[in-house]
C-alpha cells in the first residue's frame, strides 16, 4: 500500500489543474461575450446574465483550483506518511524509550513528589525512593 495516498493526491492535483485551466477558457469566453453584449446596453437583462455567466465560470475555476490544492495536500501527507513509516522501522537492538535514557539524564525528579527519581535499567523505568514506587 506504499504511495497510494500520494498517487491519489497527484491524480487530484492534475485533475484540479487541468480542470482549472480548461474552465478558465470558459471565463475568458464569458468575459468576451459579456463585453460584446454589454457594450450596446449595459443595463439590459442579457448583459446581466452574461456577467453572471462570468461569475459562475470563475466559481468552476475556483472549485477545480481547490481540488488541486486538496490533491497537493493529500500528496504531501501521503509522501510524509510513507517516509515516516520507513523511518519508524525499528533498528535491531534498539528499544524505543518512553523517557530520556539514563545516559542523557542520570537524574530526574518524580512527577508526583518532586524528589529525585532513580533509573532502574532492569525494568526500564524510573523509581521514586521517597515513595518506594515506580514513577
Ligand atoms: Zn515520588
Amino acid at each position: 500500500m506504499k504511495y497510494v495516498l500520494a498517487i491519489v493526491g497527484v491524480v487530484l492535483l492534475v485533475v484540479g489543474i487541468a480542470g482549472a485551466v480548461v474552465s478558465y477558457s470558459n471565463v475568458t469566453a464569458a468575459a468576451l461575450n459579456a463585453a460584446a453584449v454589454c457594450i450596446n446596453n449595459p443595463i439590459s437583462a442579457e448583459c446581466f446574465s452574461a456577467t453572471a455567466a462570468i461569475n459562475s465560470a470563475w466559481t468552476t475555476v475556483i472549485l477545480f483550483a481547490l481540488l488541486g490544492v486538496v490533491g497537493f495536500i493529500v500528496m504531501i501527507v501521503g509522501l510524509v506518511m510513507d517516509a515516516s513509516k520507513g523511518a519508524a522501522a525499528p533498528a535491531p537492538g534498539m528499544a524505543p524509550m518512553a523517557m530520556a535514557p539514563p545516559s542523557a539524564a542520570p537524574t530526574a525528579t518524580c512527577p508526583r513528589c518532586g524528589r529525585p527519581a532513580r533509573w532502574v535499567p532492569q525494568y526500564q523505568r524510573w523509581f521514586c525512593d521517597a515513595e518506594n514506587a515506580y514513577v
